[in-house]
């Protein structure tokens, strides 16, 4: 399995707009950082996690030609912004299947009614087949994908297992059993947005004890913050096991 990050940053981006913050002037690449969102390769497969308002631009950056579908972990905006851009998947595939909570899936057709219409469809507007995902494992291609249930404040996410790798973004909290399947991982991806505590997202202290309970033999961070501080300094600090991950890191599993 293949993973490459396509975008790594909080809801914001790195740069944040008009800001003189010196992270937001690095001229590191590694701390310009896209709205978070990972594409997840196997075999003949190709999903996306999150379909944010840098989709067009990642999926050009990382020549990503065809599409099996759009796997979300909620609504917020970060994450969903940029479905209309699926256009050119639903041009050359037809209708591009989303998997979401079915309260993600409401407000996505709230969103995009147009997309969603059933009757007189704007010929241009593209379509999706819908999936509901209920906290179940469910098929995608031919791998069983389990679903970990965690809240963002007080907003239901969910997080996916993919065999030995488990990508989990904009958590707080998760009980014990779900924590539970989160362990005897290869890869694991966890958000960690500051040093500062935030009441919607794990700070890096919070991340690293999540890491420290599952054990992963190596765990990436995500949903960075330019907050956090300079992309190379805070890799230095981080456990042997444990790395920062950057937009068009590849990893494979
Ligand atoms: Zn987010």
């Amino acid at each position: 399995m293949k993973i490459t990050f396509l975008g790594t940053g909080t809801s914001q981006g790195i740069p944040v707009i008009g800001s003189n913050h010196p992270v937001c002037l690095s001229t590191d690449s590694r701390d310009k950082r896209l709205r978070v969102s990972v594409l997840v390769e196997w075999e003949k497969y190709t999903y996306v996690i999150d379909c944010g308002p840098d989709f067009r631009q990642q999926m050009l950056r990382a020549n990503c030609t065809k599409l099996d579908g759009v796997i979300f972990t909620h609504e917020h905006a970060d994450h969903t912004a940029g479905l209309d851009d699926i256009r050119p998947y639903f041009f050359r595939q037809g209708a591009i299947p989303i998997f979401a909570h079915k309260r993600v899936i409401r407000e996505l057709t709230r969103r995009f009614d147009y997309i969603f219409e059933t009757e007189n469809k704007y010929p241009g507007a593209p379509s999706v087949v819908i999936n509901e995902v209920k906290n179940n494992p469910f098929l995608l291609g031919n791998m069983e994908v389990m679903p970990i249930d965690f809240m963002h404040y007080n907003l239901q996410v969910f997080g996916y297992r993919f065999e030995n790798f488990a990508y989990v973004t904009d958590m707080k909290t998760i009980e014990a059993a779900e924590l539970e399947k989160l362990k005897g991982l290869n890869v694991l991806v966890i958000n960690a947005l500051r040093e500062k505590e935030h009441p919607s997202h794990l700070n890096l202290e919070e991340a690293l004890k999540i890491i420290a309970q599952v054990k992963p033999k190596r765990a990436y961070l995500t949903h960075i913050s330019h907050m956090l501080g300079f992309h190379d300094i805070v890799e230095q600090s981080l456990p042997e096991n444990v790395f920062l991950a950057y937009d068009n890191l590849q990893i494979t599993i």
